[in-house]
């Protein structure tokens, strides 16, 4: 028996399963399965990252004021109010180790992302899952499971991996409804998918138990350098800053994002596309007998009768090189989440979904 154990709660932790990256044998690989922008990044981003390499030999900023002073310009926020981290998914992490401990619990959705898990694990407090409403956040299911021990809720608007979102007054009064020792975590990293939403930030402003993070993986295309932020009330900000490591993001990674927030034309277009082709795919796999619920984000969550029809169907696209993601992990076995890709590659997707309703 070994005696060197890791904390209670770290064992129950199941390993994040990332999208399909690669089909065996395949070379014309689309890799629809991690809600990617198919675009990329800007070129002025591509700008600022290869300027950046002259900086290398610094220590990037301790406080991201340059970053937080453009994102605070663009969304008309108070720079002070906001924290920058690897990714989202490290906003996330500090809100479970400075909130929850032993004890304590933290809820999240039914088909809620997978982080809010791990992160509440890791810091040794306990998941509590909430039902949700035809794939959809449930408010009272949520205010329901409240009880003295919660510390932090999550709910993503929209959501991931169903696509949905609920309406400004349902998470006011969800937030109005909360243990006053709970605080409610907007997950905003598909905000920027929906035409003039704020993803929280005026909730944020009005109340003192919200907090709303983003990322810069989606629609800016950088998910592959990992950066992310927090909009909260002044003490949640000087909360999550203790826990932060000084130098927790890179010079590269603080000027791309920076860059990135500010090619504000760039960003219109991609969201626009993105709108335009989940319209069409949405219909066009409709049209093959696939339904979906209405998305608010960069992917369609497409429906089919069972298990076994969307692990073949998953197979099938595979196997002609269009990676898709199965979502079993998420408590929806018969689903498949497909990210917008550009028009060729939606174009593919259809072909091949109807290709295999054909042999089925
Ligand atoms: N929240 C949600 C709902 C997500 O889907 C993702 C990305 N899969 C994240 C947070 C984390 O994104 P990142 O760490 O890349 O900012």
């Amino acid at each position: 028996e070994n005696v060197i154990q890791p904390q209670p709660g770290i064992m129950d932790i199941q390993l994040y399963q990332g999208g399909a990256s690669h089909a065996e044998g395949v070379s014309d690989v689309v890799k629809l399965s991690s809600n990617e922008n198919p675009f990329g990044p800007s070129d002025a981003v591509k700008e600022a990252v290869r300027k950046s390499v002259h900086e290398l030999h610094r220590y990037p900023s301790i406080d991201h004021l340059s970053l937080r002073r453009a994102i605070a310009q663009v969304h008309k926020l108070d720079a002070d109010r906001i924290i920058c981290g690897v990714g989202s998914d490290e906003i996330i992490s500090f809100l479970c180790n400075a909130y929850a401990g032993p004890g304590d619990e933290v809820i999240h959705t039914e088909h809620g992302f997978a982080m809010y898990r791990i992160s509440t694990l890791a810091a040794g407090a306990t998941p509590v899952e909430v039902p949700e409403r035809e794939r959809t956040v449930d408010v009272d299911a949520i205010l329901d499971a409240c009880c003295f021990r919660t510390k932090l809720v999550f709910i993503a608007n929209p959501a991931n991996p169903t696509g949905t979102m609920i309406g400004g007054n349902e998470v006011a009064r969800l937030a109005d409804g909360l243990p006053p020792q709970t605080l409610l975590v907007l997950d905003g990293a598909y905000a920027e998918y929906v035409d003039g939403f704020d993803g929280g930030a005026s909730l944020v402003d009005s109340r003192d138990n919200v907090i709303m993070t983003r990322t810069f993986s989606k629609l800016y295309g950088l998910g592959g350098l990992r950066i992310g932020w927090g909009y909260g009330p002044a003490p949640v900000i000087d909360v999550l800053n203790r826990v932060r490591g000084p130098f927790n993001l890179s010079q590269t990674q603080l000027v791309a994002a920076e860059a990135a927030i500010r090619d504000r034309g760039y960003a219109e277009r991609c969201r626009a596309e993105n709108a335009r082709l989940r319209t069409w795919l949405a219909e066009a796999l409709a049209g093959l007998g696939v339904p979906s619920d209405t998305s608010c984000a960069n992917f369609v969550l497409a429906r089919f009768s069972d298990q076994d029809e969307a692990e073949a169907c998953e197979a099938y696209l595979r196997s002609r090189g269009l990676l898709v993601r199965k979502v079993a992990g998420y408590k929806l076995p018969n689903c498949l989440r497909i990210t917008v890709g550009d028009e060729s590659a939606c174009r593919r997707v259809v072909h091949a979904v109807g290709e295999f309703r054909e042999v089925r």
